[in-house]
């Protein structure tokens, strides 16, 4: 089955990859890539050849064999082909053997010697190269990781984001943290982000609200796990699809209206936007005279040596305003992480007052 003529155009600007988790067998990896290049030609086709697992004893991959059923499935179907890389020789095996993408896993990204190995095995190659998320929540290690690429000259760089750990009490297996790709966005507006669903799901349930979210908030394609017989997966069972499921999913993804020509439209979300900009200003008004009294208040600590922090002020002053902010509709979680952000700032300059 075919993903639909109209859906095709459509999903045009998005990268879609999709795969089973790992390559298990010569005959698995080409009906899967079979069935997905029928699907359409432009997927790209996923397959992990060395898999990190948390646990010793679990499947780890079948190994380099996995990369010649690759290679064959390319040659058989015209798809393009991606795997994980862990290591340096297994980056220039992929590019030796004609691999069209790579990626850097979850467990992989967060160390910075093994990127940087990897990134000079890649030095003046045009693959593309994938950089998944750390798996905690820290901007700042995923971003480190990308600059490495970069740094040694390549261009051809994505993200993709799968889910972080910890987890708050959720259904999802990896959290989603929405605010982290998108502020990688915001640093990084040229940079493409994908969206890793079946990891943050866990299941198949929740793959289709996952990939819908990620298309919502404007990222820029998405990888799924999918395998021919998902029952019968050595690795991630309870997250692949089988193929027909991945061609409903692409199916029902609705994409965002990227060019609005409703007149009124236009005019109504001219209007909103004129509001929300005034009020980001009166917030910075406000953040500034707070921050102003602040300091008054630090020069009376420093004259009467009282402590920089006082807890149990600051439980009150919590209390206080996230009662204030569930009245008004604001969740709890969210006041009580907008004060920290202020308070912190706060104290810091009180800290450099003194
Ligand atoms: C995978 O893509 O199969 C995988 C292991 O992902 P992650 O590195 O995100 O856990
Ligand atoms: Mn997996």
């Amino acid at each position: 089955m075919k993903l639909s003529k109209e859906k095709k155009e459509h999903l045009n600007s998005k990268i879609i990859i999709a795969g089973p988790c790992a390559a298990e067998s010569r005959a698995q990896i080409l009906e899967t890539a079979k069935a997905i290049s029928e699907i359409d030609s432009d997927i790209i086709l996923r397959a992990g050849i060395w898999k990190p697992r948390t646990m010793p004893g679990c499947f780890q991959g079948v190994g380099e064999i996995g990369i010649d059923w690759m290679v064959e499935a390319k040659e058989k179907y015209g798809i393009k082909i991606s795997t994980e890389v862990a290591t340096k020789e297994q980056a220039k095996l992929c590019i030796e053997k004609g691999f069209d993408a790579i990626w850097i896993g979850a467990r992989t990204s967060v160390n910075p010697f093994y990127v940087e190995d990897i990134a000079n095995a890649c030095k003046g190659s045009d693959l593309m190269i994938m950089v998944k998320n750390p798996i905690h929540p820290d901007l700042n290690a995923w971003i480190g990781s990308i600059e490495r690429f970069y740094s040694v000259g390549l261009t051809n760089i994505y993200a993709i984001h799968r889910g972080f750990h910890p987890l708050p009490e959720s259904e999802y297996r990896n959290y989603p943290n929405w605010s982290i790709p998108i502020e990688l966005k915001t640093k990084y507006p040229n940079l493409k982000v994908l969206s890793d669903p079946s990891h943050m799901a866990g299941n198949t349930h929740l793959i289709p609200k996952i990939s819908q979210d990620a298309i919502d908030l404007n990222l820029d394609g998405l990888m799924i796990e999918t395998h021919i017989s998902p029952e019968d997966a050595l690795s991630d069972k309870d997250q692949q699809l089988n193929p027909d499921q991945l061609l409903e999913l692409l199916n029902s993804i609705i994409l965002p209206n990227n060019d609005l020509s409703d007149i009124s439209a236009i005019n109504r979300l001219s209007e909103l936007r004129g509001r929300i900009d005034k009020i980001d200003n009166e917030l910075i008004e406000f953040f500034s005279k707070r921050m102003i009294i602040s300091k008054k208040i630090a020069e009376v600590k420093q004259q009467n040596n009282l402590p920089l922090f006082q807890p149990r002020r600051w439980a009150n002053i919590l209390d206080r305003i996230c009662d204030l902010g569930e009245e008004r509709g604001l969740r709890r979680e969210f006041v009580t992480e907008l004060l920290n952000v202020i308070h912190t700032e706060s104290i810091e300059m009180q800290k450099n007052k003194k």
